[in-house]
């Protein structure tokens, strides 16, 4: 298990991080969000052993994760980490560079490790293929399966899918987390991406203002989304006498005391996104149909 103790972190004299406690159990799949700037690729890092805290600890089980100035080389081998910006050796092969870190001593097991891994990152038909010409989604694809081929304890993995287009995205995301889930691994994922989050992770923490603004379970915070920055990443939402409101909770009827104009509808697939005025305020609410411009039409919140 991962536990974090009153861990605080700043770069020079700017804190990032403040106060922070959490646990990661075994296997356990955690998404760190938060908005750009907010410290999630800093508490990774942090994680790693990158830096050196200001006051805290982090422990993995008994060993207690320390920073440059206590601990000479980086990083141990129950954790690995993925950076938003990887590193790879070019001008070798997309299976070199999974296989760098597998002994020689058995070529059939690292063979048979290597092919495993390049079916969880899908990228088997580039095994030859030299890394430098691969495009930037590919890349962090090898870089995943590298930092998995010792199988670690734990994965750190900061923006995981950013570089992926959305055609491969889906089912890569369900072959990686399955993969993890499958071998106890624990992950510890930074994203702002819904996506990532919903399905997957066991727990969600946001960070804000240098603070874990709450950790719990995606269903707990979708429900009760304390705040409008925890509801926001949930998708659109309305502010209605203090109460939050996701815009698929307000409902057109026939007659209510919210009465709103409509201003503009958007076409999301397989319903229709409508922007309308309240008493001057502009509130979002989904709608099968497509309503008219300035049409008047009153909604009421689900129970
Ligand atoms: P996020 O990953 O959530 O976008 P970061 O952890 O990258 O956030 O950054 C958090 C804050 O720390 C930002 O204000 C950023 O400018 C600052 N920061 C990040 N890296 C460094 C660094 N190496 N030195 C000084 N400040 C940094
Ligand atoms: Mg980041």
């Amino acid at each position: 298990m991962l536990h974090v103790k009153n861990l605080s972190f700043s770069y020079n004299k700017t804190t990032v991080l403040k106060d922070l406690n959490f646990k990661v159990k075994r296997g356990e799949h955690l998404s760190v969000i938060g908005e750009s700037g907010s410290g999630k690729s800093t508490l990774l890092k942090v994680l790693y052993g990158e830096y050196d805290l200001d006051s805290g600890h982090i422990f993995w089980n008994d060993t207690e994760i320390l920073g440059p100035k206590f601990n000479l080389v980086i990083g141990y081998d129950f954790m690995k980490y993925v950076a938003q910006e990887f590193d790879l050796m070019p001008f070798i092969t997309v299976e070199e560079n999974i296989g760098k870190f597998l002994s020689n001593f058995y070529p059939e097991e690292k063979q048979q490790r290597t092919a495993e891994l390049l079916e969880v990152v899908e990228l088997s038909p580039f095994a030859k293929t030299k890394v430098k010409t691969l495009s930037g989604g590919q890349k962090q694809r090898v870089a995943l399966a590298r930092a998995l081929a010792k199988q670690p304890e734990i994965i750190l993995l900061d923006e995981p899918f950013s570089h992926i287009d959305n055609f491969k995205k889906q089912s890569l995301r369900r072959s990686v987390f399955k993969y993890l889930k499958a071998h106890h691994i624990s992950c510890i994922v930074a994203t702002h991406d819904k996506e990532d989050v919903l399905g997957y992770a066991d727990r969600m923490l946001v960070l804000n203002n240098k603070r874990i603004e709450v950790n719990n379970t995606p269903e707990y915070l979708y429900n009760n989304p304390k705040t409008p920055l925890t509801a926001s990443f949930f998708g659109e939402f309305n502010t209605i006498n203090n109460r939050i409101f996701y815009a698929d909770q307000l409902n057109v009827v026939d007659i209510s005391n919210l009465k709103t104009i409509v201003k503009h509808c958007y076409f999301k697939g397989n319903y229709y996104l409508i922007e309308a005025d309240l008493n001057g305020e502009t509130v979002f609410f989904k709608n099968n149909t497509i309503l008219g411009i300035d049409q008047i039409v009153y909604l009421s919140p689900t129970s």
